[in-house]
């Protein structure tokens, strides 16, 4: 057995075009990979109402404790479009010693580095774990982590338990470091509470704006009351909690393409997802989520009429 190099491992893993849903070939390569160094690969598709299927993987070498388990997901975010990539997205170029790649840094150069090392730690070892036989090491990989995440780590993590599997350790490949690698270690993970801004207009003529309005004007307003005030003091080991806001859906009630000019520029109903990703707890604190339940959000939000806040039932903690 030959370890694979990393660099090369991560450019045939960005030339997968996983973007959530798609595998695009990205967990085959990891199975023939794992495979090919002793380990025994599962691979599942995990399914639920209203979400593509998903596919993910498990692979463990050795059946004794410790129980050292490497995390990560093979799926990225889309492209957009690829005209503005100095690279192609799915390329796995490299020039002046840059990989470039959608996924290069999270986290396909992360999955490469860790397989490669471990891959290295076998050969060194006479192909096991550990000299003396006991260990084991696995790797539990998802493809839906960049979308909803509903078809992913959560139902991989149920299937490792009701299969009898146990963890002592689990190191994630996320990219953290600031500056140089291995500047950060994080200990725990935020998790983020979602609610989708409702913010109806009136429709008008442009030349008559003051019989007409505008549903930007109301949310300008109410995303200055969401962000004005901190929503925390942050903690020890987790920054401030920032709103994340993305562009959700643009609705139009007629069908129109909202590029026509003119008065139905006034008329749509805008809608923007913010995100709130709340800081994880440090032992004996308070449980800083309830400050953020619909109840406290809502009232930050109140500055605007004509506004509903939907939040997402799945917030996450
Ligand atoms: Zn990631």
């Amino acid at each position: 057995m030959t370890a694979p190099d990393p660099v090369s491992l991560a450019r045939d893993l960005l030339r997968c075009p996983s973007v959530t849903p798609a595998e695009g070939g990205a967990l085959a390569l990891l199975q023939t990979v794992l495979e090919g160094a002793g380990f025994t690969v599962h691979r599942m598709t995990f399914s639920e109402a209203g979400t593509p299927d998903i596919e993910n993987l498990y692979a463990r070498i050795g059946t004794e404790a410790p129980h050292l388990m490497f995390a990560g997901h093979t799926d990225v975010v889309p492209p957009g479009n690829p005209a503005n990539w100095s690279h192609a997205p799915f390329s796995g170029d490299i020039e002046n010693d840059v990989l470039y790649g959608r996924g290069a840094v999270d986290m396909k150069g992360a999955i490469a580095c860790k397989i490669a090392a471990v891959l290295d730690h076998l050969a060194a070892n006479g192909g096991k774990p550990r000299k003396d036989g006991a260990g084991s090491i696995s790797f539990l990989i998802t493809g839906d982590e960049e979308s909803v995440a509903i078809n992913g780590t959560v139902k991989l993590l149920q299937w490792a338990k009701e299969r009898g599997e146990r963890f002592d350790h689990c190191i994630l490949g996320e990219p953290g470091n600031v500056e140089t690698l291995g500047d950060t270690v994080k200990l725990g993970r935020r998790g983020s509470q979602n609610g989708v801004l409702v913010i109806t207009g009136r429709q008008g003529h442009v030349a008559y704006p003051h019989r007409a309005d505008n549903p930007v004007r109301g949310l300008v307003r109410l995303m200055t009351a969401l962000m004005d005030e901190p929503l925390d003091q942050g903690s020890e080991r987790f920054d401030p909690v920032e709103p994340g806001v993305h562009l959700h859906r643009h609705r139009q009630s007629d069908g129109e393409p909202h590029s026509r000019r003119g008065a139905r520029a006034l008329q749509h109903p805008v809608q923007r997802l913010p995100q709130l990703r709340f800081s994880a707890r440090a032992r004996g604190e308070p449980r800083r989520e309830n400050r953020w339940r619909q109840g406290a959000l809502a009232h930050r939000m109140g500055a605007v009429e004509r506004r509903r806040v939907l939040y997402d039932a799945r917030t996450l903690h």
